[in-house]
């Protein structure tokens, strides 16, 4: 391949700003969230905009009843997930920072979705307890991971069950984050993600895929 071609970190940067220049924010929340989020002392590790749409598309290609998201941040792609579920469809998303926790509580009331999302406030794991008991085997329509990348693969046992047919698990940063990148780095959080990705991609009862968009995103639907 010539170096006229070949893969740069400035090239992918302008990949990126390409992507997200034509899908951008559909509204003033959703395009001014994470500012706003960023002077409430919150980071900024949202998922980008045409991320926010890929989440949006997959979860209306489902039934649209419930949803799971673990690591809520300021609300951003919650409110993606949120909207694209049917009139009563319902998300459960989990967050441990309080301050955070807070704020997107107020952007869910702004963007009129708090009869639809709640904030489970505490542990991803343990949270997940309380929705396997409360949603039950084969009732979630639509799984994001995007909280601690150490629990990743326990975030997949506990899941996996509660996941229906045609349903997706989703998992965000399964190439890299800000802190490592799998083609450069050995440490914990990658060697977890990669156990997780490694483990659907083996799991005959899910088509699945990594997507490359942004810090890459594993996406697997149950078939049976
Ligand atoms: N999904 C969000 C970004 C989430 S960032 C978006 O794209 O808009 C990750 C979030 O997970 C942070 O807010 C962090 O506080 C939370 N988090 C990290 N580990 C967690 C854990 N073990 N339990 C609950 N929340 C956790
Ligand atoms: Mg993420």
């Amino acid at each position: 391949m010539s170096d006229a071609v070949s893969m740069t970190r400035e090239r992918w940067a302008a990949t990126q700003r390409y992507v997200v220049e034509l899908f951008a924010d559909p509204d003033p929340q959703l395009a001014s969230l994470m500012d706003r989020a960023e002077r409430a002392g919150l980071p900024r590790i949202a998922v980008s905009p045409d991320v926010g749409r890929l989440l949006a598309l997959l979860v209306s290609t489902t039934a649209g009843r419930r949803a799971v998201e673990l690591g809520t941040l300021g609300g951003y792609s919650a409110i993606w997930i949120a909207r694209a579920l049917r009139d009563h469809g319902e998300l459960v998303t989990v967050e441990h920072d309080p301050k955070a926790a807070d704020f997107a509580e107020a952007e869910f009331r702004a963007a009129n979705l708090a009869d639809r999302v709640t904030v489970a406030r505490g542990s991803a794991l343990g949270a997940l307890v309380d929705i396997a008991a409360s949603f039950g085997p084969g009732s979630v329509d639509f799984a994001f991971v995007d909280a601690d990348k150490l629990e990743y693969p326990a975030y997949w046992s506990r899941l996996r069950p509660l996941i229906a047919i045609g349903g997706y698990f989703v998992a965000d940063n399964v190439l890299g984050t800000g802190s490592w990148w799998i083609d450069h780095e050995d440490n914990d959080a990658r060697r977890a993600v990669d156990e997780l990705s490694r483990t659907v991609a083996a799991d005959t009862a899910f088509h699945s895929v990594i997507l490359t968009q942004r810090e890459g995103l594993l996406v697997a639907r149950r078939v049976r």
